[in-house]
């Protein structure tokens, strides 16, 4: 029996790469069901696994614990759930202070979506070559807003080349994952870093977004020094969290650590007296703009299921 890291996964072969750096194409027999999960597709890339070697086809026997994973609704039809990556070491959210624009709404729900999966996530500010005094200013609002609560926040021109080498620096040897709104340049960056990485998370999200059944792919490309980027199609949002409202501070690190001074252990900070939340955003220790990230969450739907 052997070990190794599943780096590519097309729903029904998985490649897997054994600790002596060996690749193996794999399958998998009979059924898995993990963490009382019913899924499509039990295993993604990022997991570790065991294999038995033989003559057909090599046999996929144990899936290791995750540490964390993002799982998505195979289609809105299905009640099948697909785990598309796991342990993964930390998420990256590209953001523009402009062209195009990328809001606090959407990054403050793309930190709450890791932080319910338990992914560490940092933000990369793109195109800073572009920015004119104005967005300058808004990016260090940004960047103070997000580091005080305790999010790493990078500086790039992806497009000069400016700072990439502390980018390399914290992708290399862990399992990475990138994200951000079209046109951050989240492709010029992935080249810029390693060019010939011929990532196709554009593309086949088309497809997806089209409501196909089809099989997930999914792949992570090995960097040159060390790591991997995941390139899983439709990964752009983390698709449906299944919570309460009260769960919903958790995923705010401020909130939640200020709110253990809330009259209620039950509070929600919307309307209760004597809100320790509220009172911070008064006094601007908790930045408005997340206090109003997450009320429009909270808000959004009354079944108790958040898109994020
Ligand atoms: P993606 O959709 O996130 O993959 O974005 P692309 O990498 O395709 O980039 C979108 C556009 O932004 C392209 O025209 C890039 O040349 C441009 N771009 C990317 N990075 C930078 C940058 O650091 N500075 C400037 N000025 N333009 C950039
Ligand atoms: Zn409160």
């Amino acid at each position: 029996m052997k070990e190794g890291l599943v780096i590519k996964s097309t729903g029904s072969w998985y490649t897997v790469k054994s600790n002596d750096g060996k690749i193996h194409n794999c399958r998998i027999k009979g059924r898995f069901r993990m963490d009382g999960i019913r899924t499509t597709n039990p295993i993604s890339v990022g997991d570790k696994v065991d294999f038995e070697e033989e003559p057909e086809a090599n046999v996929i026997v144990k899936i290791h614990d995750r540490k964390n994973y993002i799982i998505r609704k195979s289609s809105n039809l299905s009640k099948h759930s697909q785990i598309i990556a796991a342990n993964i070491d930390q998420a990256f959210l590209i953001v523009t202070v402009n062209y195009p624009l990328t809001t606090t709404t959407f990054i403050d729900r793309f930190l709450a979506a890791a932080e319910a999966y338990r992914i560490p996530v940092n933000l990369i500010f793109n195109k800073i070559d572009r920015y004119r005094p104005n967005d300058v200013k808004r990016l260090a609002e940004l960047k103070n807003t997000y580091e005080k609560i305790g999010y790493k926040c990078y500086e790039i021109s992806a497009k000069q080349g400016t700072h990439l080498e502390v980018i390399r620096g914290v992708l290399k040897g862990k399992i990475n994952l990138l994200s951000g709104h079209s046109g951050v340049g989240k492709s010029t960056l992935i080249n810029a870093i390693q060019p010939g990485l011929d990532l196709k998370t554009g593309e086949i999200s088309e497809a997806h977004s089209q409501g196909k059944h089809t099989t997930t792919f999914s792949e992570m490309f090995e960097l040159d020094f060390e790591g991997y980027i995941i390139d899983t199609p439709g990964i752009r949002g983390f698709g449906t969290i299944d919570m309460g409202k009260e769960e919903m501070s958790h995923f705010f690190p401020e909130i939640f650590k200020t709110s253990a001074q809330c009259q209620f252990n039950n509070c929600t900070h919307v309307h209760e007296p004597r809100c320790a939340v509220k009172a911070a955003v008064e006094i601007g220790d908790i930045c408005i703009t997340r206090y109003e990230s997450y009320l429009g969450m909270i808000m959004e739907d009354e079944d108790s299921k958040y898109r994020i």
